[in-house]
C-alpha cells in the first residue's frame, strides 16, 4: 500500500502535470469506486479548474475552483496515471477526468477495487476522517505528547492512522531501525531519549523516501508511471535472515497483528515490563 513518500511522490508528479487544468468531462466506468454519493455530484466539476493537489496522511485531494474536492484513497492497488486520451483503457480503470484543450487524461486505476474517491465540499475534507498529525509537521514536544498514557506496543501505535497519518508497515519497520527500538516495546517503558531518537528517524527516514520518490516494492509507481527507487536504500524492511547493515547479526522476522516486522535483536532489544 502507497504510503507518506509514494502518495507525496504521485501529488508531486499530478502537481507539475495537471494543476490549473479545467475540466471537460468525466468517466466513471466504475461506479462502486465513488463512495459517498451518485455521480450527480461529479457533474459539477465539469468547467472546474484544479486549484491545487495535496495529501493528507495517505490520502490524495484535488481541490477545485468551486469549493468540491476529490479525496481519494489508493489502498491496496490504486494508481492514479496521466495518460494519453488515445491510449486504450484497460479493464482496471474506474474513473477518468479529461481536460479542455489536453490530449492527457488522469486515470484511476485499481486492480483489486479496494481504493475509494469521496467527492467532499472543500471544507469538509479534512473532517472527514480522523487522521492523526502529519509526521513531518510535527516539532518533538508535540510528538512527545502523543505518547502520553498511551498503552499500545510502539508499532501497533505507529500504524495507527489516528494517532500519526501516513506511515505504514514499510516505514514503520525502517523507523524503528533506525532508532533502535524493538517493534513491540510497550510505549509506557519509553523514555524520553528515545522517543527524541524515535521522532528524529521517522523524519529522516520519510525525508529521505520522499527524495527516493518512494519504494517501488509490488506495483507502485507515480502518476508518470515512473518507480520509486528507495526500496533499495531499505534497512531491514523485506530483509529477514540478511545481515543487519549495522552490526552483522541476521535479521529477524516476526509477525504480530498480521503483519510482518523485520528488525535486529542486538541493535533494537526487547524492552520488557518488570513486576
Ligand atoms: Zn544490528
Amino acid at each position: 500500500m502507497p504510503e507518506l513518500p509514494e502518495v507525496e511522490t504521485i501529488i508531486r508528479s499530478l502537481s507539475l502535470k495537471i494543476k490549473g487544468f479545467e475540466v471537460s468531462s468525466f468517466k466513471l466506468l466504475f461506479p462502486g469506486v465513488l463512495r459517498n454519493s451518485s455521480q450527480k455530484i461529479l457533474e459539477r466539476l465539469r468547467g472546474r479548474k484544479i486549484i491545487n493537489l495535496r495529501r493528507r496522511g495517505k490520502m490524495i485531494l484535488i481541490d477545485f475552483d468551486n469549493d468540491l474536492s476529490l479525496l481519494c484513497h489508493l489502498k491496496m492497488t490504486g494508481q492514479f496515471l496521466i495518460c494519453s486520451s488515445r491510449e486504450p483503457i484497460d479493464k482496471h480503470t474506474h474513473f477518468i477526468l479529461s481536460f479542455k484543450g489536453q490530449l492527457e487524461e488522469l486515470r484511476f486505476r485499481d486492480v483489486r477495487k479496494f481504493g475509494s474517491i469521496f467527492c467532499l465540499r472543500t471544507p469538509e475534507v479534512l473532517k472527514f476522517s480522523k487522521l492523526g498529525p502529519e509526521p513531518l509537521e510535527m516539532r518533538f514536544p508535540r510528538f512527545r505528547r502523543l505518547f502520553q498514557s498511551r498503552r499500545a506496543r510502539l508499532k501497533n501505535l505507529l500504524l495507527n492512522q489516528n494517532f500519526i497519518a501516513g506511515i505504514g508497515n514499510i516505514y514503520a519497520n525502517e523507523i524503528l531501525f533506525e532508532a533502535k527500538l524493538h517493534p513491540l516495546t510497550p510505549v509506557s517503558l519509553l523514555e524520553e531519549e528515545e522517543l527524541l531518537e524515535l521522532w528524529k528517524a521517522m523524519r529522516l527516514v520519510l525525508r529521505k523516501a520522499i527524495k527516493h520518490r518512494g519504494s517501488s516494492i509490488r506495483d507502485f509507481k507515480d502518476a508518470e508511471g515512473r518507480e520509486g527507487n528507495f526500496q533499495d536504500c531499505h534497512q531491514v524492511y523485506g530483509k529477514e535472515s540478511l545481515p543487519c547493515p549495522r552490526c552483522g547479526e541476521r535479521i529477524e522476522r516476526l509477525c504480530h497483528g498480521g503483519r510482518s516486522s523485520f528488525f535486529c535483536s542486538r541493535c533494537q532489544k526487547e524492552k520488557r515490563k518488570t513486576f
